[in-house]
């Protein structure tokens, strides 16, 4: 998984891993150092929609 840049403000990303298998993180939390915005990481899927950006 490679997500480098913020969706939001195309701020660094901090990536903290609550649970890992091999070289995929299953659970965890995506955070932007600049903006704040966190995104979650479910059953290995980072979710990087934010409420406010969900359309196509
Ligand atoms: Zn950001």
């Amino acid at each position: 998984m490679e997500i480098l840049i913020c969706p939001m403000c195309h701020g660094a990303l901090t990536l903290e891993v609550v649970r890992e298998e091999g070289d995929t993180v299953i659970t965890g939390t995506i955070r932007c150092q600049k903006c704040g915005e966190a995104f979650a990481i479910e059953d290995g899927l980072p979710n990087m929609m934010p409420p406010d950006m969900r359309a196509p």
